[in-house]
């Protein structure tokens, strides 16, 4: 039939809910006792100011925000909340109160500059924001009420911290909101396959299939006494999932890092005996290339992961060898799938597999697409990758257009990447076909630089594509035509993106060209680009 199917049966403790009024904080909660948690047990613990959470703490302050937020904010079901702060060892108790009223969440990075926050604010119809103190100027703009996370140094304004401490701290002040496992839990922004940044509609019911796949994952190799690593944002669905939601079903405690840094996170692996890091291609690629010069204890690692970009052969090797008592194991998924699809079960599968990025998750289902015929491929070939799973996204907020060209009628989700799927299963990536740019694992929307490329007096017409670097993975390179007799420079277009743009988005090559290759219907032929990209570079 063409469809390859998870090879994985979760044990009914895993299984996918039936219950229909079961929204994800809900869920989150259910759990705790069932991981069989001393309530005193540690949830997070904040690496730089050494604050934490216990998880008794943690059901309280989803209670009590949950409460306020319902009773003394007015938040109602299906209102838009928007959150804007690094990891913090509040991050998912906030997150999870707003979900726990049947509001929706929607996550923004911390470092994205006040126009793209208002932006977000404006396109996810955001009614309250929950912001870090320091991030706050970004929303004042915006005009949406606001409170802080923690408490303001002037006392003016409402702080997260003092409505946990206030009264209403028990479950019987805690509003009973009917929630449908159909309902929007969430808003996160992806590009997709094309275009802008976009809403990515995440219904409750995506949410808790997430986790109960990462609780699935995490049961077959961790344990309640396991101590994980954040560096990863939780803003990000791969944060958000694992460290926010998921891990909290399993009961381990997380050391959160506000961003990462490489000699920081040595001292909190050592310190706090880290044994779990989930992580990304260019930290992998750190690790190795100062391997020689760690002088930190790290031999209580015994798990690292690698997802959201590629990982290369050869680092994961040098990192076996490097790291010989650890293990390293792919994922791979979207914000589309709720971040998963893909994962190695056992040490064992990913070392005799390098080039692979696991197997599909127990519920997912694949098909390999040619993409001239539209025809699904057997065992072997290259094709775009297809996913159906009870993770995949609703749609794009309110932009029918580009949900149907991402979800087929039959809800299949078009991944945009190519990849082959061999005759045991292993889910091979070979090549990004989508315009999305990553860079250190985030997402760079060509079409945004390109926007503000042509908002320049100067340019007449841009294109932004990747440039494959081997520390961040891809770098974002614009392609760019002057106005006739124009003596504007590479590094005046990289000034003028990078005051626009947050730090990760800048273009950090550009390249003038006469006309920007098109097709006939005015598409930009980025793989064209790609290629006089290739030859520039070597020919340089
Ligand atoms: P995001 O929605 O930000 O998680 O980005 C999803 C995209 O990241 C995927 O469609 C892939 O192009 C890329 N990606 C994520 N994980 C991997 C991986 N393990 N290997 C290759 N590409 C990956």
């Amino acid at each position: 039939t063409g469809i390859y199917h998870s090879l994985v049966k979760l044990d009914t403790k895993h299984e996918l809910p039936t219950k229909l009024d079961l929204n994800t904080a809900n869920f989150v909660l259910s759990q705790f006792p069932q991981a069989g948690l001393a309530e005193a047990r540690i949830a997070f613990i904040d690496s730089s100011t050494n604050r934490s959470v216990s998880y008794a703490e943690l059901r309280q302050s989803i209670y009590s925000l949950a409460s306020a937020l319902f009773h003394g904010l007015e938040v109602r079901k299906g209102d838009v909340v928007l959150v804007l702060s690094p990891n913090s060892i509040l991050y998912s108790a906030i997150c999870l109160a707003v979900l726990s009223v049947g509001a929706v969440l929607t996550t923004a990075n911390p470092i994205n500059t006040a126009s793209e926050i208002a932006k977000q604010v404006r396109d996810s119809g955001a009614k309250l924001a929950i912001s870090a103190p320091e991030e706050l100027h970004k929303l004042i703009p915006t005009g949406v009420p606001t409170i802080l996370t923690s408490r303001s140094s002037d006392g003016k304004m409402l702080s997260v911290e003092e409505l946990i401490e206030g009264c209403y701290g028990s479950p019987e002040f805690l509003p009973h909101v009917p929630v449908a496992q159909s309902d929007t839990a969430a808003i996160l922004y992806s590009s997709g396959t094309t275009g802008v940044s976009k809403g990515v509609v995440l219904t409750h019911a995506n949410l808790i299939s997430i986790m109960r796949l990462l609780w699935w994952s995490a049961d077959v190799s961790a344990s309640q006494d396991d101590v994980f690593l954040a560096f990863i944002p939780m803003f990000h669905v791969y944060g958000l999932v694992f460290f926010g939601f998921g891990l909290l079903c399993v009961g381990v405690t997380t050391i959160l890092m506000q961003k990462f840094d490489l000699p920081a996170m040595l001292d909190a692996i050592q310190k706090h005996k880290v044994n779990n890091l989930p992580a990304v291609p260019p930290v992998i690629l750190a690790l190795v290339k100062h391997a020689s010069k760690i002088r930190c204890d790290l031999s209580s690692l015994r798990r690292v992961g690698s997802g959201a970009a590629p990982l290369s052969k050869e680092v994961a090797q040098d990192f076996r060898r490097m790291f010989p008592w650890t293990e390293l194991r792919q994922g791979y998924g979207l914000t589309e799938s709720c971040g998963g699809a893909t994962f190695f079960a056992s040490d064992k599968d990913a070392k005799a597999h390098p080039d692979a990025c696991g197997r599909l998750l127990p519920t997912f289902c694949a098909k390999v697409v040619d993409t001239e015929t539209g025809k699904p491929l057997p065992p072997n070939k290259e094709g775009e990758l297809w996913f159906k799973s009870p993770t995949i996204m609703k749609g794009y907020l309110g932009n029918l257009e580009a949900t149907t060209a991402t979800l087929d009628s039959e809800g299949w989700l078009m991944t945009g990447d190519l990849g082959y799927i061999d005759e045991n299963g292993f889910v091979y990536i070979v090549e990004r076909i989508k315009e999305l740019i990553k860079h250190n694992g985030y997402q760079v929307a060509p079409a945004e630089l390109e926007s503000v490329l042509l908002s320049h007096p100067l340019i007449v017409d841009a294109a932004v594509i990747p440039v494959e670097d081997e520390e961040t993975g891809q770098i974002p390179m614009a392609y760019v035509v002057r106005a006739a007799g124009s003596k504007l420079s590479e590094d005046q277009v990289i000034q003028f993106v990078a005051g626009q743009v947050a730090p990760y988005k800048k273009v950090r090559r550009v390249s003038f060209i006469d006309t920007i290759p098109k097709s006939a219907a005015g598409k930009i032929l980025r793989k064209d680009l790609v290629s006089q990209s290739k030859y520039q570079l070597v020919s340089k």
